[in-house]
């Protein structure tokens, strides 16, 4: 597998850790969504499970390691997601997943765990990891990946080495995103949309996503002026299952808190005016309140909770915050 250029420190690092066999037991693996966590996640577990990898870690492709790794059976290799995204994982996920790390390998090498993404884990599922994380078995290695590593409880970073992986420049994002066939026209404009992640922007660029995602943003910004029912885009954005919407409003949000503490967006595109002006009218604490609730939405709407009423919540302070903006301006002014 070639690495996207971005990513070559890190795996380095990481290689030459695993080489002098001082890979910590628990990595957390953070930084934005589409940077990459999950292929240096993967490439890992293959070259702690291959019988023989190269000096570089890759994987030799044809031991019986590697055909198990390739066929996605291989039993020291332990996966734990949420069934569906967005849900959280469940307790008894992690309490399977703890019990099967303290067996022997099959294979007589590693045991490898990758948790994705380590912020689904609620509370009680996070804390019955603690056990394994603090005292796990000899040659196991548990992957916790995170875009949201705040997220997490305190008492699992701690017993994590944090990886931070790198969001690329934007020359250096689209030039790679245009080498996998995305139109470099396309490329920024995906690249803001996915949120700065070109992994996720290519996932964009390549599905019907870049056409919603861009409605989305729209739609946000017609409520933010008052000119759109925030009710009328809560009942559109309930149809949707894969909370395009959502998704794409805490990208929005986290950018324009990112523009407001650096004093420039981190990628320049035509859709910069939009958030421009959410950037010069919305305080800071707001904008990291707002983010907050949008994460607590995507988390809930997975379990159950009336999610009309959420969105509708949401929308509906979304709309008042421009008209309180307007007010204070107003009061300023006189
Ligand atoms: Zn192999």
């Amino acid at each position: 597998m070639i690495l996207p250029p971005w990513l070559n420190p890190v795996w380095q690092r990481l290689n030459e850790t695993r080489l002098r066999e001082r890979l910590p037991h628990a990595l957390l693996f953070s930084g934005t969504a589409g940077t990459g966590k999950q292929m240096i996640a993967e490439q890992l577990a293959h070259a702690l499970l291959c019988a023989a990898p190269d000096a570089a870690g890759h994987a030799c492709g044809k031991c019986s390691a590697c055909s198990w790794l390739l066929a996605g059976t291989h039993p020291d290799l332990l996966v734990l997601q949420p069934e569906e995204a967005g849900k959280s994982i469940k307790i008894d996920d992690v309490r399977a997943l703890c019990n099967s790390l303290v067996m022997t390998s099959h294979a007589g090498r590693y045991k490898v765990a990758i948790i994705h993404p380590a912020e689904a884990l609620n509370i009680n599922a996070a804390n019955s990891l603690l056990k394994t994380l603090e005292e796990p078995t000899e040659r196991t290695v548990i992957m916790l990946l995170s875009a949201r590593p705040g997220r997490l409880p305190a008492t699992v970073r701690s017993r994590c080495q944090q990886v931070p992986f790198p969001v690329p420049t934007q020359s250096l994002a689209c030039e790679w995103l245009t080498a996998q066939g995305v139109d470099p026209g396309v490329a920024l404009r995906c690249l803001q949309l996915a949120g700065g992640g070109p992994l996720a922007a290519l996932e964009v660029a390549r599905s019907d996503r870049e056409q919603r995602l861009a409605q989305s943003l729209r739609q946000l910004q017609q409520v933010f002026e008052g000119t759109l029912d925030p009710l009328k885009v809560a009942s559109e954005w309930m149809a949707d299952q894969e909370q395009t919407g959502l998704l794409g409003w805490q990208n929005w949000l986290e950018e324009a808190i990112r523009w407001k503490i650096a004093g420039s967006p981190r990628i320049e595109s035509p859709d910069s005016a939009q958030l421009q002006q959410i950037v010069e009218t919305v305080d800071c604490r707001l904008l990291f309140s707002l983010a907050d609730r949008v994460a607590n939405a995507l988390n809930s709407l997975g379990s159950g909770l009336n999610r009309q009423l959420i969105l509708e919540d949401l929308l509906i302070s979304w709309a008042g915050q421009a008209k309180r903006d307007s007010m204070r301006r107003i009061a300023r002014s006189r």
